[in-house]
């Protein structure tokens, strides 16, 4: 079983991207099951073909802990890959992190860690500042890190601290298995993240296309894999599937000084001094 993290700066795709890459990958005969980290519960939305009312946190907390079972917070979606979201604290109460913490607690405690499962992504959100959001890889769970990112300068910046968060927690066997770039459509920006990824010791698994098919497929709640797969882009998020699973270069990453990095930016054309 791979225990996968996805990470990356708000917004940059993690959860579309994390979607459509385990559709990829059942389609390719994986038995999968998604965890949702983040509180805004949207991690498996376009698998379930709506949002999962039926959050772990929720669950305790209107039915208790008898009430939290299996068939309750695990529901299947596209490609019958396992639905989780872990939810989150009642707004402006209680502390997010830690919530995720309690639900993989009770996650694996009911025994939905499986040993017919080839994978168990988890789809985190922020920057590992809390450490609750740093648990999949603090925890020695996720061993296998992607970093999605793009040409932009806080995207960088942000997968930059995330690498520094993970060099940190390597004890518990944490690595980096590459930059996964969700384009932004700046110029230069393969080439800039292959030489980022290269600087980190590690390398650019795959650049996914910016393509308004997305949005489509995501109005209609469908990954693009389940709502037009002969289009382009489902092709390219099986190319992102294929490279992850055949890749075996995991590391621990060696993030760059913020000179260096500012330096990359130059060098590359993105930001003119
Ligand atoms: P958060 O940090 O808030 O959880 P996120 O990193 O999970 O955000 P998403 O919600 O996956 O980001 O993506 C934000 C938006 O970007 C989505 O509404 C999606 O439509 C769009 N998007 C993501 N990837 C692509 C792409 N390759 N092409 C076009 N649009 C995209
Ligand atoms: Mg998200």
């Amino acid at each position: 079983m791979r225990q996968i993290a996805i990470y990356g700066k708000g917004g940059i795709g993690k959860s579309t991207t994390t979607q459509n890459l385990t559709a990829a990958l059942a389609t390719m005969g994986n038995n999968i099951l998604l965890v949702g980290c983040d509180p805004k519960a949207d991690s498996t939305r376009m698998l379930l073909g709506g949002l999962n009312q039926k959050t772990v946190l929720d669950t305790l907390r209107s039915e208790g802990d008898e009430g939290v079972n299996l068939d309750v917070v695990v529901q299947p979606g596209f490609g019958n890959i396992k639905c989780v979201e872990s939810g989150g604290p009642e707004p402006g109460v209680g502390c997010a992190g830690r919530g995720i913490i309690t639900s993989i607690g009770l996650l694996e405690n009911l025994g939905a860690y499986t040993e017919d499962l080839d994978y168990v992504f988890y789809d985190v959100l922020g920057d590992v500042v809390c450490g609750g959001f740093a648990m999949p890889i603090r925890e020695g769970k996720a061993k296998e890190i992607y970093i999605v990112a793009s040409g932009e300068l806080m995207a960088i910046y942000a997968a930059n601290n995330i690498c520094k968060g993970l060099a940190k927690f390597a004890k518990g066997g944490a690595r980096l298995g590459g930059i996964i770039c969700n384009s932004r459509n700046v110029d230069g920006e393969r080439e800039l993240l292959e030489a980022f990824a290269k600087k980190l010791g590690s390398q650019l698994i795959h650049f996914v296309p910016r393509d308004n098919i997305v949005q489509r497929a995501e109005i209609n709640r469908k990954t693009v894999i389940d709502f037009d797969p002969e289009s382009n882009q489902a092709k390219e998020y099986l190319t992102l599937a294929n490279n992850v699973q055949n890749n075996t270069k995991l590391v621990v990453p060696t993030p760059l000084p913020m000179e260096e990095l500012e330096a990359m930016m130059v060098e590359f054309g993105i930001v003119e001094l």
